[in-house]
């Protein structure tokens, strides 16, 4: 396979199109019954050679995303292009995409071999042409021994190393994986995630992918979307979208949160150029950042991470400090994870790395918690001002 290195493949890319992007959805929507649209405006660049993930809920509208823009389904309204060109009524064998799906739909009666060349057969590739590059497909997810077999022989995990190689055997540029490895195990399936991102790497290709596993979609991407409801919610790099949530629903959907329910009573700008909101919850104030300023009286859900929270309450970093009461304690080698009440009623979740000299963590025990301003947000509640 000619492989482009990553600069020669910006290379490509710059004369493509300036701007970087690669498929640009315009004002996309969906509807399959002409009454309920599961797309909804959707506009989105994904940028050439990205690694790009559509995170979100079953049902928010994901794959109906990655289908109109492989072609197999066509928008209600808007418009998808491809490197500058309007796609949107193209077929999907004349778009040069790659494909992977969960459930690899490899060819039963077909020899692995057979199964990789199929794509480079539909497009006339010469015979020894074929030969060679089946092979260096094969070679590139560690499966050239197994090039006479047929799937049913083969575990699932390789089965996906095969949908793999025959996606990227004609060289796309362009890759869309559908929760490609939702069907392994565990173990199986980390160990495909970081064989992936290092094909990707390798290879330079715009990767779209598709997945509802927070834990894949953070470790996976270069940036990931979060799909509600046939709309993107938040949009941004990893760390950014778990340490920054803009919303509720990507504060809950990504990552454990802790959320007290609360309002504002008053919001200052800190000296670190930040904005601060000091906020009532059940007695106690907490401050919190928030991403503008929050007029008091605003109904907010102060987020807060669990590994976030210490047990260190005399550290003098935190500004924000209570009791607690331990309610439950869980040993997981690792960390140690609490369910502390605080004197609201509610329960925050806290995680404690298991550290040398941690001592004894019972339930019933008090424990005094605390957490820096900066690491909780205040985020709008999701009724709105109140
Ligand atoms: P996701 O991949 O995020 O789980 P989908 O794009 O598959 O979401 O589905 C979004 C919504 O569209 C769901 O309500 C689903 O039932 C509906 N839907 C998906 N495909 C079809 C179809 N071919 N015909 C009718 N409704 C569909
Ligand atoms: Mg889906």
């Amino acid at each position: 396979m000619k492989m482009l290195n990553v600069s020669q493949r910006r290379h490509h890319a710059n004369e493509k199109s300036a701007d970087g992007n690669h498929v640009v959805f315009s004002q996309v929507e969906k509807s399959y019954d002409g009454a309920t649209h599961v797309v909804k405006s959707l506009s989105l660049a994904v940028r050439r050679g990205e690694f790009l993930t559509l995170l979100g809920p079953s049902g928010s509208g994901k794959t109906t995303t990655l289908m109109m823009l492989a072609g197999f389904e066509a928008p209600t309204a808007g418009t998808i292009s491809i490197d500058g060109v309007n796609l949107t009524t193209t077929p999907p064998h004349k778009r040069g995409i790659g494909m992977v799906f969960q459930n690899y739909a490899l060819f039963p009666h077909m020899s692995i071999a057979d199964n990789v060349a199929f794509p480079l057969a539909a497009r006339k590739t010469p015979r020894n042409e074929i030969g060679r590059r089946v092979s260096q497909a094969l070679e590139m997810v560690k499966m050239r021994n197994f090039a006479s077999r047929r799937p049913a022989q083969l575990s699932g995990g390789q089965q996906q190393r095969i949908a793999l190689a025959r996606a990227l055997v004609f060289e796309p540029a362009l890759v869309l994986m559908d929760e490609p490895l939702g069907a392994l195990d565990k173990q199986l399936r980390e160990h495909m995630q970081t064989e992936i991102r290092h094909l990707h790497k390798m290879l330079g290709v715009t990767v779209v992918y598709v997945t509802h596993d927070q834990d894949e979609a953070l470790a996976m991407s270069d940036r990931v979307a979060i799909f509600n409801n046939g709309m993107i919610e938040q949009i941004g790099e990893p760390a950014e979208i778990y340490e920054s949530p803009n919303t509720e629903f990507v504060s809950r959907f990504v990552g454990d949160n802790n959320l007290l329910d609360g309002v504002v009573d008053e919001c200052y700008a800190s000296s670190s150029g930040d904005y601060r909101a000091k906020v009532t919850h059940g007695g106690c104030q907490f401050e919190a950042l928030t991403a503008k300023p929050l007029v008091s009286g605003t109904r907010v859900s102060v987020v807060l991470r669990p590994e976030r929270v210490s047990i260190a309450a005399h550290d003098t970093d935190f500004e924000n400090r209570v009791n607690s009461e331990i309610i439950e304690s869980t040993y997981f080698g690792d960390h140690v994870r609490l369910t502390c009440r605080i004197p609201s009623g509610n329960d925050i979740a806290v995680k404690v790395a298991n550290t040398s000299g941690l001592g004894s963590l019972r339930s019933g025990q008090t424990l005094p918690i605390g957490w820096r301003s900066v690491d909780s947000r205040a985020l709008l509640a999701a009724g709105g001002q109140g």
